[in-house]
């Protein structure tokens, strides 16, 4: 049986800077085994029980990943605004919903786009609350996915 699993996280880089936290928003829902959060987590959360708290550390390769330099992208400096610089953010055009790709070089010709995901490479730490854990529903499963905490649709 697939199980749905409903948390609360802060997240911290290894510099221990805070980057995101759901503690006052709706938990985090997921469906155990289809890759809906990082594999480092989903097997520290697969021990604990409701209500229970952990500090799990979850190494960049568990996480998003270590840095790769194939995913740095050179493209022809005409296909950007005159002023690009070095810094600035471009969402590619096939890939809405990706993160944004970021100017990590410039030279007379060309633009350098670094497309790994921008936790890759980090050490992450995750500082959990158990909130629920259910049966997923026969719909969930066909879909593949949780459908939150309290069964809404998406
Ligand atoms: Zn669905």
């Amino acid at each position: 049986m697939s199980r749905v699993v409903s948390f609360h996280y802060t997240l911290t880089d290894s510099k221990g800077e805070k980057l995101d936290s759901s503690f006052g928003h709706e938990p985090l829902t997921f469906m155990e085994g289809v890759g809906q959060i990082i594999p480092g987590l989903e097997k520290e959360l697969a021990t604990l029980k409701v209500k229970e708290k952990k500090k799990v550390v979850v190494p960049a390769k568990d996480a998003y990943g270590l840095r790769d330099n194939k995913f740095l992208v050179e493209v022809p400096r005409a296909n950007f605004p005159p002023d690009v610089k070095l810094g600035d953010e471009f969402q590619a055009k096939d890939d809405e919903h990706g993160h944004p790709l970021k100017v990590i070089k410039l030279s007379e010709t060309h633009v350098t786009l670094d497309a790994n995901h921008p936790l890759a490479g980090m050490d992450l730490t995750f500082d959990v609350e158990m909130i629920e854990i259910r049966e997923a529903t026969k719909e969930e499963v066909a879909h593949g996915h949780a459908h939150g905490a309290h069964g809404h649709h998406h």
